[in-house]
C-alpha cells in the first residue's frame, strides 16, 4: 500500500461515528442562541436548570422508559461497567500463576489471599459497591464453600500435590468469579425524563415547596437508523413540573412556556397537537384499550406486521403507526375520547380551556398516544415545516405514576422534550438561522510602535465586548484588508506610524469603504453607538 493510500485510510478511519456529528461554527452560535432562550424563557416561568449525567444504571430506563419500548429494547446504548477498581485488580492478582506455582507453603499463602478477595467482595455486595443479583450471590455462595474446603484441606495438611493441582484449584476459583457480575449495567441516557424523576427522589426534593420545576438541555443516544433530522447523538432541551397539583392550568402553563419558546426562537408554522389518553384504569384507558384490541383483531389481516404485533403487545402504538398502507384502517378505529372516565374528561375540557384563556392555538389529535402505563391524560406534540418525515419538534405529556414507579412517594409529574437539532434544522429551512458571522474589528497594523498600541486596542475593544482580529504577524495593509474581509470583519482598524505619531486612528467601514479618524478615546464611543444602532 503506498504512504498516500495508507494516509487516505488512516483519514477515513478517524470520522465521528455513524448517527454522530461536529456541530461547528457559525452554526454552533445558533445552537447557542437557541439554548440562551431556553435559559431566557423557562427562567421567566420559574424553572431552575438540572445538569444531570449522561450514563445512568440500565435498569433506570428499562424501569421509566419500559423494557419492551424500541428506545431500550434495541436502541440503547449500554455497557456492564468494570468493578470498583481493587476488585478489578485483586481479582486477577489472587489468581495469578506466579502466587500458585511459588511452591512450599504457596497454597496457604494463596489460600490467605483469596479470603482477603472474598471478604473484600462481601462487603462490596453489601455495600452496593457490587451490583445485588442472583449472579452474585450465587458467586459469593459458591467461593464461601470453595474457602471452607480449603481450609479443611489446609488443617488436616491436604496440600494440593503439585503446582499445576493449585492451579486447577485456583481455576475452579476463578470460574465462579467470572460468572459474577461486577460492575453495573450502565447506559448512555437515551431521555432525560426519568434521570430528573431518580435525581427529585435522591435529593429529597418533595420536601421542597412544590411543584418543583427544573430543565435540562443535553445529548441523548439512541441507536436509530439515521436520516435527516435523526441522530444517534440528538441533543433534547426539555423541562419537568414534579409534585403540587394536577391542575390543568399546570398542563396550559408548561405547553404556554414552551409556545413562547419557539415563538422567542423565531420557530414558524409550529402546530401544537394535543389529546387526552385518559387513566390507567377500566372505565377510562384499559377499556378502550381493550374496545381497540378487538376492533384491531378485526382488521389485523390488512395490517402490515409491525401493528400486527402491536395488538398483543401494544395496541395503542397501533394509532402512531406512519405506514400508508394502514392510514384508512385506522381512521376508522374507536377513539378514547369516548371511553375517558368523567375526571378525566373534565380534566382535558378544563385543559383546553386554559389553553384559550392563554391564546395558544391548539388542534386536537386522537391518535396522540404513549405506550406507557404511568402517562396519563394530557399528551402533546410540536411539529415544523422543513423536516421531511421526522416533523415533531417536540413531545410531551403527564406521568402522574412515574416517580411512584421508580421509588419515591405518588408524585404528579408532567414534561416534555424538545428535539433541538430538529428545531435548528426547521430554523434554517425557513431562513430563521443565520448567524452572525465574522468579527467586529480587524486591526491592521504595521511597526513595532503600532503593535504595541494594537494590542492596547484589541484589550479595550474586547473589554467593550467586540470582537476582534488581531493578527499575530505585521502584514502589508493591503494584505491585511483582504483578510478583513475575508473573515467578513465590519471595520478594519488602520494603525500605523502616522497615526500613532498623529494620535488619531483610522477606521475603516469595510461595506463602504468609508474612512474616518477618530482619537483613541473616541474610537470605542462611535462603535458603542453603531451597534446600538444596528
Ligand atoms: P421523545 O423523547 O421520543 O418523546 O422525543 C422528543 C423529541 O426529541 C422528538 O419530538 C424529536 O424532536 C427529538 N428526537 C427523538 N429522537 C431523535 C433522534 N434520534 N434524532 C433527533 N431528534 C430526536
Amino acid at each position: 500500500m503506498s504512504d498516500a493510500t495508507a494516509k487516505k485510510e488512516e483519514r477515513r478511519k478517524f470520522q465521528a461515528i455513524r448517527g454522530t456529528r461536529d456541530l461547528l461554527p457559525p452554526e454552533t452560535e445558533l445552537w447557542n442562541r437557541v439554548e440562551q432562550t431556553a435559559h431566557e424563557v423557562f427562567a421567566t416561568f420559574g424553572f431552575g436548570e438540572i445538569r444531570l449525567p449522561i450514563f445512568e444504571l440500565t435498569e433506570l430506563f428499562t424501569r421509566a422508559v419500559g423494557g419492551e419500548t424500541d428506545v431500550v429494547a434495541k436502541e440503547m446504548y449500554s455497557f456492564i461497567d468494570r468493578a470498583v477498581p481493587d476488585i478489578d485488580r485483586a481479582s486477577g492478582q489472587v489468581f495469578s500463576r506466579e502466587v500458585l506455582y511459588a511452591g512450599g507453603d504457596a497454597f496457604a499463602r494463596y489460600v490467605d489471599r483469596f479470603e482477603g478477595f472474598l471478604d473484600r467482595l462481601k462487603s462490596a455486595y453489601e455495600t452496593g459497591e457490587i451490583p445485588s443479583n442472583d449472579a452474585n450471590r450465587a458467586g459469593i455462595e459458591r467461593l464461601e464453600k470453595y474457602r471452607a474446603t480449603a481450609r479443611e484441606k489446609i488443617q488436616w495438611g491436604e496440600f494440593p500435590a503439585s503446582p499445576e493441582a493449585v492451579a486447577d484449584y485456583a481455576a475452579a476459583a476463578f470460574a465462579f468469579v467470572q460468572g459474577m457480575q461486577l460492575g453495573y449495567p450502565l447506559a448512555l441516557r437515551p431521555e432525560a425524563t426519568a434521570s430528573v424523576c431518580r435525581a427529585y427522589i435522591e435529593h429529597g426534593m418533595q420536601s421542597l415547596p412544590q411543584p418543583v420545576k427544573l430543565y435540562y438541555t443535553g445529548p441523548m443516544f439512541r441507536r436509530e437508523r439515521p436520516q435527516k433530522g435523526r441522530y444517534r447523538q440528538f441533543y433534547q432541551i426539555g423541562a419537568e413540573i414534579l409534585g403540587g397539583t394536577d391542575a390543568p392550568a399546570i398542563d396550559a402553563e408548561v405547553i404556554e412556556m414552551l409556545m413562547t419558546f419557539f415563538d422567542k426562537v423565531g420557530l414558524q408554522g409550529a402546530t401544537l397537537y394535543i389529546n387526552s389518553i385518559g387513566h390507567n384504569a377500566e372505565n377510562c384507558r384499559r377499556g378502550y384499550v381493550a374496545t381497540l384490541k378487538s376492533a384491531l383483531e378485526k382488521v389485523k389481516d390488512q395490517l402490515g406486521p409491525d401493528s400486527q404485533r402491536r395488538i398483543d403487545t401494544n395496541p395503542l402504538r397501533v394509532l402512531d403507526s406512519k405506514l400508508e398502507s394502514e392510514q384508512p384502517i385506522i381512521a376508522t378505529l374507536p377513539h378514547i375520547a369516548d371511553h375517558l372516565c368523567d375526571e378525566c374528561k373534565t380534566h382535558y375540557s378544563a385543559a383546553k380551556r386554559q389553553l384559550e384563556l392563554r391564546g395558544v392555538l391548539y388542534q386536537e389529535n386522537w391518535r396522540l398516544v404513549r405506550g406507557l402505563d404511568y402517562y396519563m391524560r394530557t399528551t402533546f406534540e410540536i411539529t415544523a415545516p422543513g423536516l421531511g418525515s421526522q416533523n415533531a419538534v417536540c413531545g410531551g405529556g403527564r406521568y402522574d405514576g412515574l416517580v411512584e414507579l421508580l421509588g419515591g412517594p405518588p408524585t404528579k409529574g408532567i414534561g416534555f422534550a424538545i428535539g433541538e437539532d430538529r428545531l435548528i434544522l426547521s430554523l434554517q429551512e425557513s431562513g430563521k438561522g443565520q448567524t452572525q458571522q465574522g468579527r467586529d474589528v480587524y486591526i491592521a497594523w504595521m511597526g513595532e510602535r503600532a503593535y504595541a498600541a494594537a494590542i492596547r486596542a484589541a484589550r479595550d475593544l474586547r473589554n467593550a465586548g467586540f470582537s476582534v482580529e488581531l493578527p499575530p504577524v505585521e502584514q502589508k495593509f493591503g494584505k491585511a484588508l483582504s483578510q478583513a474581509d475575508k473573515l467578513g470583519a465590519k471595520y478594519a482598524l488602520i494603525l500605523g506610524d502616522n497615526e500613532v505619531s498623529e494620535a488619531l486612528w483610522t477606521l475603516k467601514t469595510l461595506s463602504t469603504g468609508e474612512q474616518q479618524k477618530f482619537p483613541e478615546p473616541e474610537l470605542i464611543d462611535f462603535l458603542r453607538n453603531q451597534k446600538s444602532q444596528s
